[in-house]
C-alpha cells in the first residue's frame, strides 16, 4: 500500500512538472473583461442619464487591444443605447488610430446596429485563442460580432454576421470605420500628412480611395509627419478585408479623421475584417509588416472557424449516452447529482441544435455550461470509478 502511494505521489509530481513546462511552451491569449461600469451622463447624453461602459482586452503576447462599448441606458431611448462620443471604440494601445470612443458602426439599412446592444459582451474563449462576442438587436436583423486574437498574432480578427428578422428585409449593410492615424492632428493644432495604402495603390490626404473588391485586401493608414521615426505620433494602423461579401468601399482621407466605408452584400450574411494598431512602430516597420505579413493574416482571417471548438465538436448523442452510463455506474453515490445532471442534459439538448443553426446566444450559453459543469462531471466519473 505504501509503495502504491509513493508511485502515486511521484506520478502527480511528474504531471505537475509537465503542466508547468507545457504552460510555458504554449503561447496563450489572455482575455480580460474589466466589467461594466455605470456613470451619470455629462456630454455623452442628456445630463443625468445613465451611461454603461465596458472594456475588454485581448492580449496575444505580441499585441494587446482594448475594446470599449458604451451607451446610454435611460428608458426614454427605448431599445437604443446612444452615446454622443461613439459606441464601439478601441482605447488602447492608443486613443488615436482606431478611435478610442468609437471606431466602428455597423450600418444595417443605414442605422447603426451597435445602438441596439442586446446581451452584454461575452468572453467566449481564452487561452489557446481569445474570443469576445457582441450581439445587437437591430430591428431589421440580429447582428453579431466576434473578435479573435490568435497566440502571437498582431491582428484583431473580426467576424460579423447578420440574420434578417422574420418579415424584415435587409437592404444595405455597411461598416463605417474611423481612424486618426498616429496622432490627433487638428485637436492639437498640428498639420499632418495622412495616407492610405493598399496592395494596389497609395492615396494621399484630401483624396478619396475607391476600393477595388478582391484587390484592396489590406489598408494601411499612416501619416508621414507623425512617424515614430521622426519622434512624432504613436505609430500607424491598418485593416484587413476578406473579399467574401464585400461589394466595394471608399476611404476618405481627411487631415484629421480618415473615414472608411465598406459596403457589404446584404445577402451574404457575413463579412470578415481585421484591425491593426502599430503603436510603437515606425511607418517603415509597419509598412514592411503589411507588405510581408498581411496576406498570411488574411488567410487566417478567412480560414479560422470563429465558433468555440468545445461547442462545434460537441457530440450530443455520445455525451448523452456517456452521461447515462456514468449515472448508472455511479449507483447510489451518484443519486445526489442526478437531478442536476438530468437538468443539464435537457438544457444541452435544447442548446446544441440552436447553436448549430447559428443562434449565438445559445452558443454562448452552451460554451459556458460545458465549462462550468466540468466539476460535476469529475465527481460523477469518480463515483462511477468507485462503484465499478
Ligand atoms: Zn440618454
Amino acid at each position: 500500500m505504501r509503495g502504491t502511494w509513493r508511485v502515486g505521489i511521484v506520478l502527480v509530481a511528474i504531471a505537475c512538472a509537465l503542466c508547468v513546462v507545457w504552460a510555458d511552451d504554449q503561447p496563450q491569449v489572455t482575455v480580460h473583461d474589466k466589467g461594466m461600469k455605470t456613470s451619470a451622463a455629462r456630454w455623452e447624453c442628456t445630463p443625468g442619464h445613465e451611461i454603461h461602459r465596458q472594456q475588454i482586452s485581448l492580449a496575444s503576447g505580441a499585441r494587446s487591444y482594448t475594446i470599449q462599448v458604451q451607451g446610454c441606458f435611460d428608458p426614454s431611448h427605448g431599445a437604443q443605447h446612444p452615446c454622443n462620443e461613439g459606441l464601439f471604440g478601441m482605447p488602447s494601445p492608443t486613443r488615436a488610430n482606431w478611435y478610442a470612443a468609437g471606431f466602428m458602426k455597423v450600418l444595417v439599412n443605414g442605422v447603426d446596429a451597435v445602438l441596439y446592444q442586446d446581451a452584454a459582451p461575452r468572453v467566449m474563449e481564452t487561452g489557446e485563442r481569445g474570443v469576445v462576442q457582441f450581439q445587437w438587436a437591430h430591428p431589421a436583423a440580429e447582428v453579431g460580432l466576434r473578435l479573435m486574437m490568435l497566440p502571437g498574432g498582431s491582428c484583431l480578427l473580426a467576424d460579423l454576421q447578420w440574420r434578417p428578422r422574420e418579415g424584415q428585409t435587409v437592404e444595405t449593410v455597411a461598416l463605417a470605420l474611423t481612424c486618426y492615424p498616429s496622432y490627433f492632428t487638428t485637436a492639437n493644432q498640428r498639420t499632418g500628412d495622412r495616407h492610405c495604402m493598399t496592395p494596389r495603390i497609395d492615396e494621399s490626404e484630401g483624396h478619396a480611395l475607391d476600393m477595388v473588391p478582391g484587390e484592396d485586401t489590406w489598408l494601411y493608414y499612416y501619416d508621414t509627419v507623425f512617424d515614430m521615426a521622426n519622434g512624432e505620433g504613436d505609430g500607424p494602423c491598418g485593416a484587413l478585408l476578406a473579399p467574401a461579401g464585400v461589394n466595394g468601399g471608399r476611404v476618405s482621407i481627411g487631415g484629421y479623421a480618415v473615414s472608411t466605408t465598406i459596403n457589404l452584400d446584404p445577402g451574404a450574411g457575413e463579412a470578415r475584417v481585421g484591425f491593426y494598431d502599430f503603436t510603437g512602430m515606425t511607418n517603415a516597420e509597419a509598412e514592411k509588416y503589411m507588405q510581408q505579413q498581411a496576406l498570411t493574416d488574411l488567410a487566417q482571417l478567412t480560414e479560422t472557424n470563429f465558433r468555440p471548438a468545445p461547442v462545434r465538436e460537441f457530440d450530443l448523442a455520445a455525451f448523452t449516452a456517456e452521461t447515462n452510463r456514468l449515472l448508472e455506474a455511479a449507483g447510489e453515490d451518484g443519486a445526489a447529482l442526478r437531478p442536476e445532471v438530468e437538468e443539464l442534459l435537457a438544457r444541452v439538448a435544447e442548446l446544441k441544435p440552436a447553436a448549430d443553426a447559428g443562434d449565438w446566444a445559445a452558443e454562448a450559453e452552451l460554451a459556458g455550461m460545458l465549462q462550468t459543469s466540468a466539476d460535476t462531471f469529475w465527481k460523477l466519473k469518480a463515483f462511477a470509478v468507485l462503484n465499478g
